[in-house]
C-alpha cells in the first residue's frame, strides 16, 4: 500500500469515536500550509518595499555571475531606513561561491553588527543578457534566513518575484522553511 494514499483507509466509526485512536491517527495525513500573497506589479507595494524591490534588481548589476550568466541581488531594508545589498559571488571551484541572500545577510552582520532589525527582504534575479525572472531561494539560504529573523526576534517580511511574472510577499521568513532546524533545536548549553 502507498504510503501516500490514505483516502478510505480510516473507518468513519474510528474517526467519530473518542480518542485515542493512536493506530490510526498516526496515519493520517497532514498539510504544512505557506501563507502569502500575490501582487500584480511593484505599484502594489508599499514605498518602502518598492525601494527594497527596486534595490535588489539594481543591485544585480554587480553580481560576480561569470560562470552561471544568472545575475542575482538580493536586499534588505533595515529599520533606520537605510538598504544593505548582496549579489552572488561566483568562484571558478564552483561550490566556494555564495548566494546573494547570504552574501546580503552575512555582509550586513559582518558591517554593522549592531545594525537595526530588519524590515523587509526582497530578491532579484536575471540572465546576462536579459530580463528578470522568477528568484526563489535556495534551501541552504532559507536556513539562514531563518537564522536572521530568529535572532534578531522580529519578523522579516519577504519580497520574491514569481515564475508567474507577479511578486510573492511573505509575512515572514520562516513562512518559506516549515520543519526548519532552528536554535531552539539544539540542546541548551
Ligand atoms: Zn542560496
Amino acid at each position: 500500500m502507498s504510503n501516500l494514499n490514505y483516502s478510505g483507509l480510516i473507518p468513519h466509526h474510528v474517526l467519530s469515536s473518542p480518542p485515542p485512536y493512536p493506530h490510526y491517527m498516526a496515519r493520517i495525513p497532514r498539510q504544512q500550509l505557506i501563507a502569502y500573497e500575490e501582487l500584480d506589479s511593484a505599484t502594489d507595494l508599499s514605498a518602502a518595499e518598492q525601494a527594497t524591490w527596486q534595490a535588489a534588481r539594481d543591485a544585480t548589476a554587480h553580481a560576480y555571475a561569470p560562470y552561471s550568466g544568472f545575475h542575482v541581488g538580493a536586499a534588505l531594508l533595515l529599520a533606520d531606513g537605510t538598504i544593505f545589498r548582496g549579489t552572488n559571488q561566483e568562484n571558478a571551484a564552483y561550490p566556494s561561491g555564495l548566494c546573494a541572500e547570504r552574501t546580503a545577510l552575512f555582509g550586513l552582520a559582518a558591517n554593522q553588527p549592531h545594525h537595526a532589525p530588519i524590515v523587509a527582504m526582497a530578491v532579484a534575479a536575471r540572465p546576462s543578457d536579459g530580463d528578470f525572472g522568477p528568484a526563489f531561494p535556495c534551501g541552504a539560504c532559507r536556513q539562514v534566513m531563518l537564522e536572521y529573523e530568529v535572532r534578531q526576534g522580529q519578523v522579516i517580511p519577504l519580497l520574491l518575484p514569481s515564475r508567474a511574472g507577479t511578486i510573492l510577499r511573505f509575512s515572514s521568513l520562516a513562512a518559506l522553511m516549515p520543519f526548519n532546524f532552528s536554535p531552539d533545536d539544539l540542546p541548551a548549553s
